[in-house]
């Protein structure tokens, strides 16, 4: 099994290298040459065997492709339920792993396959990860205590939320946390210089854990497949996909899970108010802009890393408008369906969710459909509280991590800082 790069200029490489590499050399962002086939059990069972069905193809004729069942049981230890709204419409509840949101699923497997891959290695491989948020804690959580790996979180001082803070820097041993004084765009310049410093590379063994690693997407694949199957087998019907996106690392799973035949009548993204992905969609020209910040912030992206991903599987704009739907919701519409939902069904949803519930209502109504819930509302309670008007009760794992001291370096935004 071959990956190839986007862009075209790179030779074709395993899924290892591809996973090790991050981004591929021509600058591009590794994909599949082809889709492999997948054997599917009639009914899906175990998460964790399902899993392996899905990825284990992708692995053919690599190193690790006898891992992936090992690999999949230990990173996917918790619940991937679907929570029925009524009898046409579910939740897809990505939530339940150890930081409470979807971004555990590929740093869990990433984590896993990195392990692997520096088996027998003399150096350290040190992982840089520039965060605004989510993305950090589940790398950091992920990583925690493999061997031959360090890990280096930035975010940028008072621009998370003291929760999420937390959740950054409640680590020790092998996870280091920088705060830096700057904003995210400083702590992103950072990694990139540090990335591409020659003296630097000569003393240190460098990678990244953002989203357009493959290690990432192809655990995200899993799960679309999985709630389909779910959703097929108790209503008989296929059903719409509403997908909360930022970086479209999630959404190009979906699409991903379609092309190996998930049982998908269709996928829609629902985005916040930046609006880049549905104008590209409209217009057919990709116009990447500044981020708008909104209640929603981990969408909040202007220019999506995994677009180039699904604009190499799309190649005209006429496929794109057959294949890809892309909704914007406003912070006063994510806050009323926060309520109303809460209202209606005793439901608590995240600012992200809320947005991909509030295209269900209104353009598929009573459609066959599943919502993704992408992270637990108690990750953005100050956002879900006043809304529902009383506390929402946090996870045990996010507990866990809330009642630790905090270990970070305050450092200016300057990459030698880091080392
Ligand atoms: C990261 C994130 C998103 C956006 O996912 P992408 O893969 O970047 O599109 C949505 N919701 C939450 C809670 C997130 O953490």
């Amino acid at each position: 099994m071959e990956f190839i790069s986007t862009r075209g200029k790179s030779p074709s490489v395993s899924a290892s290298v591809a996973i090790r590499t991050g981004l591929a050399p021509d600058g591009g962002l590794y994909v599949p040459k082809t889709f492999p086939e997948v054997k599917i059990p009639e009914s899906p069972g175990n998460y964790a065997e399902f899993a392996a069905e899905i990825i284990q193809p992708f692995f053919e004729g690599d190193p690790l492709y006898d891992d992936i069942p090992e690999i999949c049981r230990k990173a996917f230890s918790f619940d991937v339920p679907l929570h029925w709204l009524n009898d046409n419409q579910a939740v897809l509840e990505l939530f339940h792993g150890p930081t409470a949101a979807f971004k555990d699923f590929g740093a869990r497997f990433l984590a896993s396959v990195m392990e692997r891959l520096q088996k027998g290695k003399n150096r350290d491989l040190t992982i840089l990860v520039a965060t605004s948020g989510d993305t950090g804690s589940a790398v950091a959580s992920a990583f925690y205590q493999k061997k031959g790996i360090k890990v280096k979180v930035l975010y940028p001082e008072g621009r998370v939320s003291s929760r999420q803070e937390k959740q950054l820097t409640c680590w020790d041993g092998n996870i280091s946390s920088y705060c830096v004084t700057g904003n995210f765009d400083d702590c992103q310049k950072m990694v990139k210089t540090a990335f591409q410093d020659k003296n630097l590379a000569k003393d240190w063994d460098l990678s990244s854990a953002n989203s357009i690693n493959l290690g990432r997407l192809l655990p995200q694949i899993v799960y679309f497949y999985y709630s389909s199957l779910l959703f097929l087998k108790k209503t008989g019907k296929k059903p719409v996909i509403i997908v909360p996106s930022g970086n479209v690392g999630n959404s190009a799973g979906a699409y991903w899970a379609m092309e190996l035949g998930a049982p998908v009548e269709k996928i829609v993204l629902a985005v916040n108010a930046n609006t880049t992905i549905p104008e590209f969609i409209e217009t057919g020209l990709y116009t990447p802009r500044a981020s708008v910040a909104t209640i929603a912030n981990a969408m909040d992206v202007g220019d999506p890393s995994n677009m180039e991903r699904l604009r190499h599987l799309f190649s005209d704009h006429d496929q794109i408008l057959e294949n890809m739907e892309a909704v914007s919701v406003a912070d006063d519409l994510i806050r009323e369906t926060i309520r109303n939902t809460y209202k209606k069904y005793s439901y608590v949803m995240c600012p992200h969710t809320a947005a991909g519930e509030w295209v269900r209502r209104n353009l598929y109504t009573d459609g066959p459909s599943i919502v993704v819930s992408t992270a637990h509302p108690a990750k953005f309670e100050t956002v879900v509280e006043p809304e529902i008007g009383r506390t929402v009760a946090i996870p045990e794992s996010l507990q866990g991590m809330l009642g630790k001291s905090s270990n970070f370096s305050l450092i200016n935004p300057d990459f030698i800082n880091l080392f």
